[in-house]
């Protein structure tokens, strides 16, 4: 079992399609055993891309990602990083694979819709950044 951090990005919760994401999510058997809305300040959002200071896009990112609320989510399954990755696409929504969220609904390389992690690691640290342990569900009635 794995765990991963998602998020519904600010450009998708304005545009009112967190519904349709959850619904990708839940059809593809990706269960959440952790949801909430957020709103990251500037700081909040550079400490979570701290990976990518350098990057030259890390203003506009830090920026665009502390402009509204968002959905973070934590997810759980078998392969459930890799398996989330191939349903958000490719970073560019215009190389991304038919039928994938980013594919669906980005609308630009930086506003695509959604975050995944990208390996254990950042997982780790990503989950830890947004949700203590009181916030994520040990089991689903599924599983019992
Ligand atoms: P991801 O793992 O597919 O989300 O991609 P990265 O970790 O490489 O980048 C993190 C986020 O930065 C992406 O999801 C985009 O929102 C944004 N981003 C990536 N590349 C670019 C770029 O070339 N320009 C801009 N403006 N944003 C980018």
């Amino acid at each position: 079992m794995q765990r991963t951090l998602s998020i519904i990005k600010p450009d998708g919760v304005s545009r009112n399609i967190i519904g349709a994401v959850v619904q990708k999510l839940e059809k593809s058997g990706l269960n959440i055993i952790a949801m909430k809305m957020i709103h990251m300040t500037r700081k909040q959002a550079e400490g979570f891309y701290v990976v990518h200071k350098e990057r030259p896009f890390f203003a506009s990112l830090t920026e665009f990602m502390s402009s509204g609320p968002a959905l973070v989510m934590v997810l759980e399954g078998e392969n459930v990083i890799t398996r989330y990755r191939d349903l958000m696409g490719a970073t560019n929504y215009k190389d991304a694979a038919e039928g994938t969220i980013r594919r669906e609904f980005a609308t630009d390389i930086e506003k695509n819709v959604v975050h995944g992690s990208d390996s254990t690691e950042s997982a780790a640290f990503e989950i830890g950044y947004f949700f203590n342990s009181f916030e994520i569900v040990k089991y689903r009635l599924s599983e019992k």
